[in-house]
């Protein structure tokens, strides 16, 4: 997150001060109720329950939309937050690797009032959209453009056939990055249905001759292929992965005989989903358990007889009970993150022999994890939804885990305990989970960690005994800690933050 330092007032002509966007949550949300913002900001209140953790802890949520949104072939993206915001995101979708250039339509308290800037935005888009160029155009609201009210639902629905979708992701409004992926492609879906109820819309590149199951959540390449092999004797095929790559992925999705919500928060691409009367799957085929459920489920939704969901376990089972027998994990491991497909990683580490005391979510709970957290709890593990990282740590602190997978802080601070950690997003998400593939792959990993904790011992004997937090170092004399010179400095800057808000009122 950017730490944002503006003072803008609202476009209702009230003077607020909104003095470091991310930390001032109810002051944006105040905001932007009163600029007419209520029922979206309700809408996703429903889609994404807060509670017991409400504040991004990590990255900026719109960062996940935003990803969506590069990821997708002719599409065009526009952000509209401060300069800070969308530095600090552009910062970041290019560390992970987007091509593609952000567009930003600069503002100032002045353009923000006058509604100026909503004409700025209707200029940048029909400067953009080209045909030739673009199927689509997404530009996203971030904290402030949302708190004051930037109207993007009144953007032209399409400029010379070129989409135009608008949305609003605040990080007062939306937990997550991940349930921002949601944002977009439930609001890219809803489009999409749209379009076809209308009539005639483009033919997939290649369309699959048995009928297919959508894959919600972003996945490992091979998972698809996997679950694809999987379905092959059920005589279905694996459809499209939402968020897709290009826009008429949309309609195939749309057209499918069930969809499986690998990843479970995608609360307005199911509603959508729904919507076009398809049923929707929970969990997901990891493991030996999870993929007997999970084909059986698959089964009663399309009406494929039991001989043939028996047929495909009778094949498919035995090799992920081997991959498993042949890939062993022993040892205690914590799980937490923020990319939603926690739970299912630890079905396979134990699975895989593991013992799993705790996982932690940033995600919330739904039913579409439900089986999921019933076998995991059955396991003795505790789950924790919306899992804040005073959750993570506490749960490191109490399990003393031989392994703790986390997020970077979580990592930080078991690795300072001398406990071995792997970061789940770049070490455990990219990796296949599904079926076959996915059964003995987190082993290769998971065990060179486990294998490390002789380094970690001498890393530990190595420092002992150099202190830690201010006094941490070689020092001649053991530095003296002064609370009353902290407490002092932390009144100065509390006095001047109260100046400067009464400047900005
Ligand atoms: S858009 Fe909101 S949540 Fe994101 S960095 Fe800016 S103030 Fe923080």
């Amino acid at each position: 997150m950017t730490d944002l330092g503006v003072s803008t007032p609202a476009n209702d002509g009230d003077a607020i001060a909104i003095d470091g966007g991310c930390a001032s949550g109810s002051t944006l949300r105040d905001a932007a109720e009163r600029a007419g913002k209520s029922e979206i900001l309700a809408r996703y209140a429903a889609d994404y329950p807060k509670g017991p953790h409400d504040q991004p802890q990590s990255m900026c949520p719109a960062f996940g939309s935003l990803r969506v949104g590069l990821r997708m072939r002719r599409t065009a993206t526009i952000l509209s937050g401060s300069a800070c915001c969308v530095y600090g995101l552009t910062f970041t979708s290019h560390f992970y690797g987007a091509r593609r250039s952000v567009g930003y339509v600069p503002f100032n308290s002045e353009s923000l009032v006058t509604g100026k800037l909503f004409e700025d935005i209707r200029d940048a888009v029909h400067e953009m959209a080209d045909p030739a160029l673009y199927d689509t155009i997404v530009v996203t609201n971030l904290c402030v453009p949302t708190a004051s009210g930037v109207p993007l639902q009144l953007l032209p629905d399409q400029i010379d056939g070129v989409r135009i979708i608008g949305i609003d992701v605040p990080g007062f409004g939306i937990p997550t990055h991940a349930e921002a992926k949601d944002v977009l492609a439930g609001a890219m879906l809803a489009y999409a249905r749209k379009e076809v109820e209308a009539g005639p819309v483009a033919a997939p590149k290649t369309r699959a001759d048995r009928p297919t199951i959508t894959l919600l959540g972003e996945m490992f390449p091979v998972d698809p292929i996997g679950i694809g092999q999987m379905l092959e004797p059920l005589g279905l095929a694996v459809g499209p992965n939402v968020p897709t790559r290009e826009w008429r992925e949309l309609y195939s999705a749309l057209d499918c005989a069930a969809v499986a919500a690998i990843h479970p928060f995608y609360t307005a691409s199911v509603r959508e989903f729904e919507a076009a009367g398809r049923t929707v799957l929970p969990s997901a085929p990891v493991g030996r358990d999870g993929t007997a459920a999970w084909l059986d489920a698959v089964g009663a939704a399309c009406g494929i007889t039991q001989a043939q969901v028996d047929a495909a376990k009778n094949k498919f089972l035995p090799a992920i009970g081997a991959a498993l027998a042949n890939a062993p994990i022993k040892g205690r491991i914590t799980v937490s993150g923020y990319e939603g497909s926690e739970l299912l990683v630890a079905r396979l580490l134990i699975e895989s022999g593991a013992t799993v005391p705790y996982v932690g979510t940033a995600c919330p709970r739904t039913k579409w994890s439900d089986p999921d957290r019933e076998w995991l709890e059955a396991r003795g593990c505790t789950v924790q939804y919306r899992a804040s990282l005073e959750n993570d740590l506490a749960a490191v602190d109490a399990f003393q885990p031989d392994l703790a997978i986390g997020t970077t802080p979580v990592v930080q601070h078991a690795k300072a305990k001398a406990i071995p950690a792997l970061y789940f997003t770049n070490l455990i998400s990219a990796r296949p989970l599904m079926g076959v593939a996915g059964a003995g792959s987190l082993a290769t990993v998971v065990n060179a960690a486990l294998g490390n904790q002789h380094r970690f011992d001498r890393m530990r004997d190595f420092f002992e005994g150099v202190g830690s937090g201010d006094t941490a170092g070689i020092w001649e004399d053991t530095p003296r800690l002064r609370p009353e010179f902290k407490a002092k400095m932390a009144g100065k800057r509390i006095a001047a933050a109260k100046a400067e808000e009464a400047i900005g009122a």
